[in-house]
């Protein structure tokens, strides 16, 4: 079979290799995987920025937002044909790993497909764990591909929304930096809870990622024009922000524009150095004073993906046909190094492997 590979560390070291259809063991099945969703972390590993291959191999698997139908379902009490996608990380022995929240990993020993010490799901065939391939409806085929991603907007916004319950005053106004896939699915399901939504990014009020955010009923913020900072004194209090950019100076511009009693949710991973000079002491006692909250989330459970995968079906049904425009490049695996040079007006490329 064929699959996409990069050397971590290695700077664009990204090729098609061949290699044998893996055989499945005990608890696996064999899953034919038919599309792979490429986001800024493959970008990353392919630049040699971040990654880690599997132990004693020089290569990884790329990829880690797939979907694929059973090919064949071994002992599992999957059955052939089911649609299927695969979680991401994989369990050490930590307290949390052994109870199945492996995204609050402990220990720092888990493993990521694709990402950190296992291969990913950028090849024709996968054998995989039952206890990670979580069953689709056949309805939501063609938008399964983007379960990965919204897993990781549902754990964020979940918490936010916990976390918001500190107080009496309801969630009014959220606000999402940035208009990527990330950023787009978290506006989609920050509408289905019924907030106004603001989401914010430095295209142009004309573009597609625009068009998308108010389709849904959402606010287009042009970051040309206004800046985060410049946000409160336009839409009031922000009860709500997520980072969905991963960029630093954004993040703590965040914190500076959060409202009383707010919450603000990074969910975006910066990576490489960037100093930068802030009013620690204002910064310090807006968040006293306002009774800020700010925290960081990585990765999903099995919980995450199963409420993601209902998600995306009330999503299609709200919002016909509004996920698959989110796919603006589909690319066969021969090609899929184009799609780590993203263009500007890109959003999300999908790489078909059947
Ligand atoms: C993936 C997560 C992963 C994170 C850090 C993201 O791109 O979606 O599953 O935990 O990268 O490696
Ligand atoms: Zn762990």
């Amino acid at each position: 079979m064929k699959a996409g590979v990069v050397k971590p560390g290695q700077k664009d070291s990204a090729r098609t290799i061949e290699m044998d259809i893996p055989a499945i063991s005990k608890g696996q099945a064999l899953v034919r995987i038919l599309e792979l969703g490429i986001d800024g972390t493959d970008v990353e590993i392919n630049r040699g920025e971040y990654g880690e291959a599997p132990p004693n191999e020089d290569f990884i698997v790329l990829g880690h937002e797939a979907v694929g139908q059973i090919e064949n379902p071994g002992t599992t009490k999957l059955d052939k044909g089911d649609f299927v996608v695969p979680m991401v990380r994989r369990p050490d022995e930590c307290v949390n790993c052994q109870r199945g929240q492996l995204d609050m990993c402990l220990e720092g020993n888990y493993r990521e497909c694709g990402i950190k010490g296992a291969h990913g799901f950028l090849s024709e065939y996968l054998a995989e764990d039952a206890d990670f391939l979580v069953p689709v409806p056949k309805e939501l085929r063609n938008v399964a591909v983007l379960t990965e991603p919204t897993s990781i907007a549902t754990k964020g916004i979940e918490q936010a929304i916990e976390f918001h319950g500190r107080s009496a005053n309801p969630i009014n106004i959220a606000v999402v930096l940035g208009a990527g896939p990330l950023g787009l699915l978290t506006t989609a399901l920050l509408k289905l809870n019924g907030y106004s939504t603001y989401t914010l990014d430095i295209v142009p009020g004309s573009s597609l990622k625009a068009q998308l955010v108010e389709s849904i009923g959402a606010s287009y913020l042009d970051g040309n024009e206004s800046s985060v900072m410049s946000l409160p004194d336009k839409i009031g209090n922000l009860d709500l922000i997520i980072e969905a950019i991963g960029n630093s100076t954004v993040a703590f511009q965040a914190m500076s524009a959060l409202g009383t009693n707010g919450v603000l949710c990074l969910m975006g991973v910066s990576t490489g150095q960037k100093p930068l000079e802030v009013n620690a002491s204002c910064l310090n006692m807006q968040m006293v004073l306002g009774n800020k909250m700010v925290f960081g989330t990585v990765s999903s459970n099995r919980g995450h993906f199963e409420r993601s995968i209902e998600s995306l079906a009330s999503m299609e049904q709200k919002w016909p046909g509004w996920l698959s425009r989110l796919i603006t490049r589909r690319l066969r695996l021969d090609k899929f190094r184009d799609a780590l040079n993203p263009a500007p007006d890109n959003i999300k490329t999908v790489i078909k492997l059947a």
